[in-house]
């Protein structure tokens, strides 16, 4: 069966990458009737973050990836918080001691430096693995005795595991890639990475190895930057004598423009994490996609096509399409451009398909925030005039401040250009004209003007662009008459004689 996991470290704001790892990971889940379940990497504790973890799970709440089994949650394999397991991980790190792939080391931070220091004065970079892991501080050359002695002395130590065993080990590490095939990796050039600290926490490698076995993962799916660790990952696998996983190293995210990858500097621009870390105090315009505007269903969207598409030109998806048409063998190798611009506009589509009764009500808090008074009816019609233009609901206002409040200023190089000196006595016979119009709507207003424009020989340009000025403010906005339809009668005289005076 399938189980897989989204495992974040809580050492921040969730970014983009991040999300769409958790999504992906769902996604997969969903679609062959499998468990998503989310595990928190919390065992280094430099790097921990108060809150973060709360953050996490707030995010994948307001994005809809709701996980299966997660703290708190049908803890079928529970704890699922790594440091709540941390008495389970020394077990496993003996046994890979006893079997001889795994050692002590005292060396001390001070020789480590000058190792490092040496190194790099001779022009190379200095890596502790089978050629000269003989060489120091470490177990492989005390006997039992002199080891429990050191033990007992309290000598600070940490646990490396043995990459490579020039006897015993195959030269080269083979994995197949759900993504990107067959990768190989050379055991000699990998270095004896630490899997135990003497603070009685394991490592991320050992913990994640540790807990996806225990956990039963079918499918460890994760960032690219996560692939330089496999063959460590497997060798893990291979020295406890369990099965792996399947592998699915998911594209980079990157840049909008120029190279490389996606960089949380890039992020503060771009509004990269999914809401800032302080959310709870943050004021709610700071940066995240929700307080720009997103909604989650356009972010889900956006996230799933970075690296992936259903093999058509397709592009907007719901969740649920999303689970129907994902297969993780049709994600690309190659970097997935992050594109803001376009995923203002995946927003844009998920706005169109709302009704104008739902766009009205998350507008109406923000109309009523300018202390302009409106019915959700109201607000409802000039929806429907002006949503085409939005991105998010916070562009309403612009596109329609003057339904609410009667412009104060006319738009001066606009006004210069269409307000000439007959200007105001044409306008005036206008408002004549209107007084006389009993049925307002927008086609009966048109035709009634329209036919009075004619009769009277003025052109078009000498009537209407003033006329517009006089209800906008500016040379904006949808059909004039659709706007003085829904300003009434009596508004739109008011605010033609404001502008005549
Ligand atoms: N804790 C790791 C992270 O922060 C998990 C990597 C993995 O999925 O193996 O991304």
């Amino acid at each position: 069966p399938v189980r897989v996991r989204f495992a974040p470290s809580p050492t921040g704001p969730l970014h983009i990458g991040g999300v769409r790892t958790a999504l992906f990971n769902y996604l997969f889940a969903k679609k062959h009737n499998g468990i998503f379940y989310v595990r928190i990497e919390d065992t280094d504790q430099n790097r921990f973050v108060e809150g973060a973890e709360a953050y996490i799970f707030e995010s994948l709440k307001w994005l809809g990836i709701t996980p299966d089994e997660t703290v708190g949650v049908n803890e079928k394999f529970g704890p699922y918080r790594q440091s709540e397991r941390k008495d389970l991980y020394k077990q496993f790190v003996d046994q890979l001691i006893d079997a001889g792939k795994a050692y002590y080391a005292f060396d001390t931070a001070d020789a480590l430096n000058s190792y490092r220091a040496k190194a790099e004065s001779e022009g190379t970079t200095f890596i502790y693995n089978w050629e000269n892991r003989e060489t120091f501080d470490t177990s492989l050359n005390l006997s039992k005795e002199a080891l429990d002695v050191r033990l007992t002395n309290g000598d600070p130590f940490v646990i490396r595991f043995k990459m490579y065993d020039a006897t015993t080990d195959a030269p080269t590490i083979e994995a197949t890639d759900l993504i990107r095939g067959n990768v190989s990796f050379k055991r000699a050039l990998l270095d004896d990475k630490v899997l135990f600290k003497q603070d009685g926490l394991p490592t991320y490698h050992l913990a994640n190895i540790v807990d996806d076995h225990l956990m039963e993962t079918s499918h460890v799916i994760r960032g690219e930057e996560w692939l330089p660790s496999l063959p460590l990952h497997i060798a893990l696998y291979d020295a406890f004598k369990w099965d792996a996983p399947e592998f699915a190293h998911l594209p980079l995210i990157m840049k909008p423009v120029g190279k490389g990858k996606l960089s949380k500097r890039d992020g503060d621009k771009l509004g990269f994490p999914v809401f800032p870390l302080d959310w709870k105090t943050a004021d709610s315009f700071s940066m995240g996609y929700r307080e720009q505007g997103y909604f989650p269903e356009a972010v889900v969207n956006f996230l799933a096509l970075l690296g992936w598409n259903d093999g058509t030109d397709k592009e907007l998806f719901t969740l649920e399409e999303l689970i129907q048409s994902f297969d993780i063998s049709r994600v690309h190798k190659s970097g997935a451009k992050f594109d803001p611009e376009k995923n203002k506009w995946f927003n844009h589509q998920y706005l169109q398909t709302q009704s104008d009764a739902a766009i009205a009500k998350l507008y109406l808090p923000i109309v009523t925030n300018y202390k302009a008074d409106a019915t959700l009816d109201y607000v409802a019609k000039v929806v429907t005039l002006v949503k085409e233009r939005a991105n998010f609901i916070t562009d309403l206002w612009d596109l329609s401040d003057y339904f609410f409040v009667s412009p104060n200023e006319y738009d001066a190089k606009a006004s210069k250009k269409q307000w000439k000196e007959q200007t105001p006595d044409i306008m005036k016979e206008l408002v004549q004209v209107l007084y006389g119009i009993p049925d307002f709507s927008s086609q009966n207003t048109e035709t009634i003007v329209k036919t009075w424009l004619q009769d009277k020989g003025y052109g078009f340009g000498q009537v209407m662009p003033p006329f517009r000025l006089a209800l906008v403010g500016a040379m904006k906005g949808p059909h004039i008459f659709d706007i003085s339809e829904l300003l009434g009668k009596q508004e739109t005289i008011s605010r033609l004689e404001k502008a005549i005076t």
